[in-house]
């Protein structure tokens, strides 16, 4: 398994934010990638598509479903997952290497299956739970998105009940009530000052 050096403090460099879905967990990493540059937000490879607004690069690295069989035969994730029974999306191992190897701390965003996985591989690593303020509050941002059909709502808050049972395997719980006062709750908890956000 891939070492995570901690830094002097003795903090991990390595944290993974999971929690359900819905719970703004982009929201909460898009934010601190805009406005903690000490922190590193690795950028996934998925097979799905580019949403509009979204670069290559930037928001994911967008491959074939044989570009994607080839990074996993090669070794190269260093975890990976098929999300919501459809698209399949992974945590290049380059990336997270690279950024270790310079002295950054790395955030991964990523479904509770592939924290599992880096709970396996990589136990010293920070894991960091996102929680909805409360049910309602999750059940009423995820119908509010718009962006699913009922069916797919009701299928998606039964996972989101199930997620949340996934909280105690955490080594801590940021709730989402606002998104600056959680990612300046995440990235004290990552070792970084959260009075220098730009
Ligand atoms: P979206 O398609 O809305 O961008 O993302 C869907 C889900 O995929 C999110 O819950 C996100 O946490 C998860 N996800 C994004 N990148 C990764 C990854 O590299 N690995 C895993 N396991 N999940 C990911």
């Amino acid at each position: 398994p891939t070492r995570v050096p901690g830094d002097e403090t003795g903090r991990p460099s390595l944290t993974v934010l999971a929690g359900p879905t819905a719970v703004g967990k982009g929201t909460v990493s898009t934010y601190v990638r805009d406005h903690y540059p000490q922190v590193l937000l690795s950028v996934s490879a998925t097979t799905r598509d580019p949403r509009p607004g979204e670069i290559d690069g930037v928001h994911y690295f967008f491959v074939s479903d044989e570009e994607f069989d080839a990074m996993v035969r090669d070794g190269q994730m260093l975890e990976w997952a098929v999300v919501h029974n459809s698209h399949r999306y992974g945590t290049l191992r380059s990336t997270v290497e690279h950024a270790l190897e310079a002295g950054r701390s790395v955030l991964l965003e990523i479904d509770l299956q592939g924290a599992r996985q880096i709970r396996n591989t990589m136990p010293e690593a920070n894991f960091v739970f996102l929680a909805p303020p409360s049910w309602d509050e999750m059940v009423a941002r995820l119908v509010g998105r718009g962006t699913e059909t009922p069916e797919q709502q009701r299928v998606r808050l039964e996972t989101a009940k199930l997620e949340l049972a996934a909280e105690p395997e955490f080594d801590h719980t940021v709730v989402n009530d606002r998104v600056e006062r959680a990612a300046a709750e995440l990235v004290s908890l990552m070792g970084v000052d959260p009075v220098q956000a730009s």
